[in-house]
């Protein structure tokens, strides 16, 4: 039994008449069990077609009813459906009615919802060997069904208006919602029981599109211009909430002077359009060393033109991505040397954002062979602490960047010769506070400012009479190469300036980033 009241009636008829279809009779009759929208569609007509027949026959005298009954009642194609039942519903009903689309739904709620439809989405989700244990389906409409959908709501609320009824327009099922309660079930199925949730990790997508009415729309651009605005990355100005936004303005009697009530009946259903997964970013941190003077942090690319062949991300990422099977990534990481830096010790704290990756999991052993993996590949880098992380822990490699310390090895040449006893002063200097205007070499892209930075600490290893290796403590964001050679006096104090002689850099190493993150992992 439907779990419809004597009050449905006039509106069952109403909607019939005007060519909607049995679900989206059960929808404007605010019914919400979702059963009812799991039966075959033809046993729902049937029933409905049954349920107001009986009205007629006791009631024939209600003017409510007075349209000629069934007149426009049509079945929905058949094709989800077992082929005796169709056999048995063609009986019942002329063969030419049966293609029949509906005013409302397009055909989405008829033969573009149920068990075939269930079987392609199932299909598309396993051929892309996706890992998940559960998915949630998401529905993309075109937007004249709102209009569509208005003009069939204007058309039953005159009938309850008269039979003073009181149904609020939220109380109709929409179309998206009754999609997802027959095919949720159905996709389930399909995928083995994998549950089919409202909130996922893993999103499987249907479109649905009408070329056919899309002009349906273009009547609102004349009433609510302001609600159509272009705008970027969007191929028309009436998307779904624009086309909303415009119907809650438009007063009944204009939209009635713009648009039929009920709908026209359109020629054929709408169009599916591929089937789309998509599983959230995961992220994996680690810390990386580089021991090469020629590799850049990030692909180096000056006027569209590569100027190294890799780079640090690149190195990691081809085997990151294959073993997740994801489409892309994103690398951030705890600030960056230049191109002729290396890191040594125990490496610079590094993120990456896996895009739309197939395989979400990797157990503790298989990120130790991914790493290993990585290692393996090449000796201008190397990896360790790899492991998967959420995208909150992420925030905390860049949180208080600037209070963190980063220490350096520099390679200093002077011009004057020294003795070891003409260095070791420096030793003793602590928390030397610099004022550092942005170095000329980096003005091209950082605004022009000067940036107080503190070298907390350093010591020096006397090499020759013209060079000796400088160690350095400092708050990170110090320009270690600016503060050695002066950068033309923009640096100040600088070494030239406490050695009394011209100096410059010849090699710079960070021996250590000290941010805490991501944990470290024992070998
Ligand atoms: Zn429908």
């Amino acid at each position: 039994m439907l779990p419809l009241k004597e009050k449905d009636k006039p509106i069952v008829q109403k909607l019939l008449s005007s060519g909607c279809c049995a679900r989206c009779v059960l929808r404007f009759c605010c019914v919400s069990v979702q059963a009812a929208y799991r039966k075959p569609p033809q046993d729902t007509l049937e029933e409905l077609q049954a349920f107001i027949s009986d009205t007629e026959n006791s009631k024939s005298h209600d003017a409510a009813v007075s349209e000629p009954p069934n007149k426009r009642v049509k079945l929905e194609p058949i094709g989800t459906e077992e082929d005796d039942n169709a056999a048995a519903v063609a009986v019942v009903k002329p063969k030419d009615e049966e293609s029949s689309v509906c005013v409302a739904c397009l055909g989405i709620l008829q033969e573009l919802c149920g068990s075939t439809q269930a079987v392609k989405i199932a299909e598309r989700v396993k051929a892309e060997k996706y890992e998940f244990d559960t998915v949630v389906l998401s529905v993309s409409l075109p937007a004249q069904l709102c209009v569509r959908e208005h003009s069939c709501w204007l058309h039953v609320k005159k009938e309850m208006r008269e039979k003073s009824m009181a149904v609020d327009k939220d109380d109709v099922v929409q179309v998206k919602e009754a999609f997802k309660w027959i095919m949720q079930g159905l996709v389930a199925k399909e995928l083995g029981g994998v549950a089919v949730v409202t909130r996922s990790l893993f999103e499987v997508s249907v479109e649905f599109t009408h070329p056919e009415t899309d002009a349906d729309c273009h009547f609102l651009a004349l009433t609510c211009a302001d609600c159509f605005k272009p705008a970027k990355n969007k191929q028309s100005v009436f998307t779904r909430m624009a086309v909303v936004k415009a119907l809650e303005k438009i007063s009944d009697a204009v939209f009635l002077k713009h648009y039929a009530c009920p709908p026209t009946e359109p020629t054929g259903s709408c169009s599916p359009q591929d089937v789309q997964c998509l599983h959230v970013s995961i992220f994996i941190a680690g810390r990386y060393n580089k021991f090469c003077r020629s590799l850049p942090q990030t692909p180096w690319v000056i006027d569209g033109e590569r100027r190294m062949e890799s780079s640090v991300e690149e190195l990691i990422a081809a085997h990151v991505l294959p073993s997740f099977r994801a489409d892309g990534f994103n690398f951030s990481s705890s600030g960056r040397e230049d191109v002729d830096v290396r890191t040594l010790g125990n490496g610079r704290p590094f993120a990456m954002e896996l895009l739309n990756p197939h395989r979400s999991r990797l157990s503790k052993v298989e990120m130790k062979q991914l790493q290993e993996t990585i290692n393996e590949s090449s000796d201008k880098i190397r990896v360790r602490d790899l492991q998967i992380v959420s995208r909150e822990a992420m925030s905390r490699m860049k949180e208080g960047e600037e209070d963190k310390t980063k220490s350096y090895t520099a390679l200093v040449w002077t011009q004057k010769p020294i003795r070891s006893d003409d260095i070791a002063f420096i030793d003793d200097i602590k928390d030397l506070t610099l004022d550092q205007k942005t170095p000329l070499r980096v003005l091209h892209r950082r605004a022009l400012a000067v940036r107080q930075r503190v070298v907390h600490r350093m010591n020096t290893r006397f090499l020759d009479s013209h060079h000796f290796y400088l160690g350095l403590k400092t708050q990170a964001g110090t320009y270690i190469k600016e503060f050695v050679h002066g950068d033309f006096g923009r640096t100040k104090p600088n070494l030239s300036v406490l050695l009394k002689t011209d100096t410059d850099i010849l090699e710079l190493d960070v021996e250590s980033v000290d941010v805490d993150w991501p944990p470290s992992i024992p070998e």
